[in-house]
Order: structure tokens, then C-alpha cells, then sequence
């Protein structure tokens, strides 16, 4: 009987098993299919920068958490599997319309180093075209490939003795048991809920649900930052090819496929910001369900009802930045710790406020 049994082999239910599982807990994962192919394969790995020290809410602390972490935990990671993630700090700018006009003193409160660009600074910088709003340079901005850092956890649990069960899908709790698709029951000290925009069906109740997102991936010449306008943006890989996201599509239900139109709007987008990419060859397009939830920030805590089930479930469009924090609040709450950040806002039984407005937007 492991200590822990996570139900979700993505970013989230990895993360949290590797610290768990570092921190000493016994701990075996079950996903329905293989590890890491859903939300968090499909993810751009945008990583804006933070810090839990100043952040305001618990959504910023959580994504500093990540920002101060993910170089140190890449190469923790590499060491142990000789995977390498591709994380890089590549920098980013991001471009304001007026209704976030606000959103610069909310990097500036986080200590975040900003610097306005004209449009003529912002052309010397990167080979622009079409971009609305004022420009930033961010140099705090970094990317990871999700592929290979999913790759990379995998490896990394299954060396700390993680159990690993692909293509094992969990139906239910009962009984003070988890249930498998097979009709099998798993009993384990604690749960941890953690199957993407899937886990409303084990919740028994709304609140997760999948909101597509299509990218496509080009090659050929392009900037080399991070560019953010709203929620499109072009990620350079540094390798020839540009990721090019995204669309959000709640109303597409779990139809994970891309659109001729979804994909065309995104051409669209990467020529008019980026007009050398006109040449760039089309790589590959794909889609991908973000958990999401209605006010915008996951899913973190008990389960009311249950003593020994736990939820990390509905990051949307920043598990990756939030991984690293979520797994260590996860640990802490596993084990009967303080957290180190305030849970009420991940609450399952919050009131969803109106859209909580994040500093960054990916
Ligand atoms: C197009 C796109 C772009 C994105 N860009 C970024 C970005 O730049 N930066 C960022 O931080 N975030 C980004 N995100 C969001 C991020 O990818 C997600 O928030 C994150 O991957 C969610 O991780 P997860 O582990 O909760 O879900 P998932 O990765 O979807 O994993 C859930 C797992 O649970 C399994 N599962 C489901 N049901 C069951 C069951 N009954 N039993 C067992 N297993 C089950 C699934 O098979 C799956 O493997 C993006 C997402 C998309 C789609």
C-alpha cells in the first residue's frame, strides 16, 4: 500500500509524486494512457518570471515559486536522467492594450525587472510588424520543450521508485478505496487527485473542464524572445522552429483536434507580428484540453467529504509555471505541514470570484 496514489500522470501528479517520493513517501501513479501526452505534452513551456516573497496573490507566489526553481530543478533533473528539458531563459516582451494598463505596476510590486520599449526600440530588438499596444522587454522570461521535460519526469520518478501505471484508469473512490477502470481497488494512505481537465468525472461535481488550445509549430527565420500579445504568442525554440499559440476554445468540449481555421488564424497571427515567418514552412499543428476552472486558478486542497483526498487539478493555461509550486504545497498538505502558500483561493468549495486578473497571461 504506497503512502501516496495520484491519479494523473501530467505535469501536475509527476511533480508532485518526484517531491513526494524525494521527501521519502511511497507513491504510485495511475494514468488512463501513457505519462505526459495530454495538456502538459501539448503546453508552449511558457515560464514568465515571479517571486513568492512579494507576490500579492496566491496564484503569483505559486508562479514564483516556479520561476526562482525551474533552472535548479532542470538540471537536478539532468543529473539524475541525463534528460535535458531545454529550459532557457531566452527573455520575453510582452505588449499591453489599455485595459492592462495596470499590469506593469503588478510586475513592479513583484520586483520584476521591466523595461518600456518605444515601437522603435521594440523593431531593434526583434523584426516586428504588426504588434498593438506598448511593448516590454522582460528579460526574466524563459521556456521549456514540455516534451522533453516530461520525458525527463518520467525518467526522474521511476529512478526515485515512483510507481508508474500507464494506461490504468481510475473510475471512482469508494469504500475509502480507489476504484480502477478494471473493476480493481487500490487502497493507499492518501489521494491525490490530479487528472487534468478529466477530474470533474472522479470529483463527481463541476468545476473542472477542458478548454482546447491549437498550436502550430513553424520553421524558418523569427524573433528570439518570447512575444506576447493577449493570449497569441510566438516562443523561438532557438533551434529554427517557432511555436506559434493559441487558440482557447471552451466550447469545443474534449474534440482534442486542430481546425483548419484554428490554424489559419494562427498563421495569420505569426506573419502580421513577424512577417519573415511569410516564408516559414509549416512543421506540425496540434491541440491540446487546459484544465480549466471558473475563475481561472486551479484547483488545491482537500476534498470535502473525504479525509485522505487531496485535489491539484485546473491550472488552465499556467500548470507548467505552477507546477513546481503546486507540488510543494502538495507535499506539505500530504504530510500534515503548514503550507508555505495561503490555500483559500484554491479551494474547492470557493465562490469562483470574477476572473482573477494574473500578471502574466501564459
Ligand atoms: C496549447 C496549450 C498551451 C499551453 N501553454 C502553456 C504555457 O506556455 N505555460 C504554462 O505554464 N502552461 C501552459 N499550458 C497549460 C498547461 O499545459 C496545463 O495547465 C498543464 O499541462 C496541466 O497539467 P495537468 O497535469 O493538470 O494535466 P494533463 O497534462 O492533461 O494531465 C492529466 C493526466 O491525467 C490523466 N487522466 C485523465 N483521467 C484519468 C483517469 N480517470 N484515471 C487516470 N488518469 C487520468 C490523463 O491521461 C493525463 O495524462 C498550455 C496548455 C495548452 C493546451
Amino acid at each position: 500500500m504506497p503512502d501516496v496514489a495520484i491519479i494523473g500522470g501530467g505535469i501536475i501528479g509527476l511533480t508532485s509524486a518526484y517531491h513526494l517520493a524525494r521527501g521519502g513517501a511511497s507513491v504510485a501513479v495511475y494514468d488512463r494512457g501513457d505519462f505526459g501526452k495530454e495538456a502538459s505534452w501539448a503546453g508552449a513551456g511558457i515560464l514568465p518570471p515571479g517571486n513568492p516573497d512579494r507576490a500579492a496573490m496566491s496564484i503569483d507566489k505559486l508562479r514564483g515559486i516556479g520561476s526562482q526553481r525551474f533552472a535548479a530543478f532542470s538540471a537536478e533533473l539532468r543529473d539524475l536522467t541525463g534528460i535535458d528539458n531545454g529550459y532557457r531563459r531566452c527573455g520575453g516582451i510582452e505588449f499591453l492594450t489599455a485595459e492592462d494598463a495596470d499590469v506593469p505596476g503588478v510586475w513592479a510590486a513583484e520586483g520584476i525587472s521591466f523595461e518600456h520599449l518605444s515601437a522603435s526600440e521594440a523593431r531593434k530588438l526583434e523584426p516586428l510588424g504588426e504588434a498593438e499596444g506598448e511593448s516590454y522587454l522582460i528579460p526574466g522570461f524563459a521556456q521549456v520543450r514540455n516534451p522533453w521535460h516530461m520525458r525527463a519526469l518520467v525518467a526522474a520518478c521511476a529512478k526515485l521508485g515512483v510507481r508508474l501505471y500507464p494506461n490504468t484508469g481510475a473510475e471512482r473512490f469508494a469504500d475509502g478505496a480507489l476504484v480502477l477502470a478494471n473493476e480493481e481497488r487500490v487502497t493507499a494512505g492518501r489521494y491525490l487527485l490530479a487528472a487534468g481537465a478529466w477530474s470533474a468525472n472522479l470529483l463527481r461535481a463541476p468545476g473542472v473542464f477542458p478548454v482546447r488550445g491549437q498550436i502550430a509549430l513553424l520553421r524558418g527565420a523569427s524573433c528570439s524572445r518570447v512575444l506576447m500579445l493577449g493570449k497569441r504568442y510566438l516562443v523561438p525554440r532557438g533551434d529554427g522552429l517557432t511555436l506559434v499559440g493559441s487558440t482557447e476554445e471552451p466550447e469545443a468540449g474534449f474534440e482534442k483536434r486542430t481546425t483548419p481555421e484554428g490554424v489559419a488564424e494562427l498563421l495569420a497571427f505569426a506573419r502580421r507580428t513577424v512577417p519573415a515567418l511569410a516564408s516559414a514552412a509549416l512543421e506540425a499543428s496540434w491541440a491540446g484540453l487546459r484544465p480549466g476552472s471558473p475563475d481561472g486558478s486551479p484547483f488545491i486542497g482537500p476534498v470535502p467529504g473525504w479525509d485522505n483526498v487531496f485535489v491539484a487539478a485546473g491550472h488552465f493555461r499556467a500548470g507548467v509555471q505552477l507546477s513546481i509550486g503546486t507540488a510543494q504545497v502538495v507535499c506539505e498538505l500530504l504530510t500534515g505541514k503548514p503550507t508555505s502558500v495561503a490555500l483559500e483561493a484554491f479551494a474547492l468549495d470557493r465562490k469562483p470570484e470574477a476572473n482573477v486578473k494574473s500578471a502574466f497571461r501564459s
